[in-house]
């Protein structure tokens, strides 16, 4: 897989040289590539700002740097200007994903990463002050697929510790990449056994420490009980943490172990097909 990321702060990718996804590079599985918006200025001072139109406060990047560097990194893959077929791939050759990290962006989520891993080639460009001009993401969804992804509710100074949030949730997915390949499986958010439920608690050796030991069930070498025991941990922690996953599981799509560990949470099917929560239903 291919990434390129675009940005004013090339050394804020540092992180994309070490552990994972530094390993994944070192192999050849990752090509990532790091440029610097400011290559693409050609006044004294490499501006790459200027004030809003409609007035306001700070500051907002300018279209022609990210037009010519956009251009420089893509050249005319995936731009078949064909409106049936907009994000197709010219030549036959790999069409980018424009990923634009922003906080008004879709969710991203585990299956976001999951789409993102399975493409050839990511483009990201993450912005600073007030966003980037408008018409530069207007102009390139004319030809390519551009993604506008937030990486939760709430306002960082700059896209790059997103891009490398992201870059990181979908590196894990690529094939060769994790030691052990069923290591994402049961993941929180995954599409496994545990699929829609967040991921229970882990222990590792030593069976006690100070004073406290690790659950029977996990010694017990039982794996039918081991993962009915993983299971029931994943919906008490999922109901505690984010009720709002039990509210959209599917009743139907749950065992009658699960059905009896939700009720005791407090989680009743109603008629409408969904869990609701019984009125003075006990925390975990
Ligand atoms: N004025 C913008 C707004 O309210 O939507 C916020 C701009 S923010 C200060 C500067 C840049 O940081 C954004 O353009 C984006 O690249 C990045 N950024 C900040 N928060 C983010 C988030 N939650 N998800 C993804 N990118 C974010």
């Amino acid at each position: 897989m291919r990434l390129d990321v675009i940005t004013i702060f090339p050394e804020y990718l540092e992180p994309l040289n070490v552990s994972l996804v530094g390993k994944a590079r070192e192999r050849g599985l990752l090509d990532v590539r790091v440029h610097d918006l400011r290559n693409w200025t050609h006044d004294r001072h490499h501006t790459v700002d200027d004030t809003p139109y409609g007035g306001g406060p700070g500051m907002v990047m300018k279209p022609e740097p990210w037009g010519e560097a956009l251009d420089a990194v893509i050249g005319g893959a995936g731009a078949d200007g064909d409106a049936d077929t907009p994000h197709g791939a010219v030549d036959g050759g790999p069409a980018p994903v424009i990923v634009v990290p922003t906080p008004s962006g879709v969710p991203f989520t585990q299956e976001a990463a999951a789409e993102l891993a399975a493409r050839p080639w990511l483009v990201f460009t993450p912005a600073r002050y007030e966003g980037i001009d408008r018409r530069v993401i207007e102009d390139y969804s004319d030809r390519h697929e551009v993604r506008e992804v937030s990486v939760g509710d709430y306002v960082l100074a700059g896209g790059e510790a997103p891009v490398l949030v992201m870059v990181e949730a979908i590196a894990r997915l690529l094939p060769g990449v994790l030691g052990n390949a069923e290591s994402h499986r049961d993941d929180s958010f995954a599409d496994g056994s545990m699929a829609g439920l967040l991921e229970g608690p882990v222990y590792t050796k030593p069976p006690a420490w100070r004073g406290r030991t690790v659950p029977d069930v996990l010694v017990s070498g039982h794996h039918g009980r081991i993962a009915r025991w993983r299971r029931d941990e994943a919906l008490r922690r999922t109901s505690a943490h984010r009720p709002d996953l039990i509210e959209h599981a599917v009743p139907q799509e749950m065992d009658r172990a699960d059905l009896l560990t939700l009720a005791e949470l407090g989680w009743v099917a109603g008629s409408d097909g969904r869990f609701g929560r019984t009125p003075g239903a006990v925390e975990e």
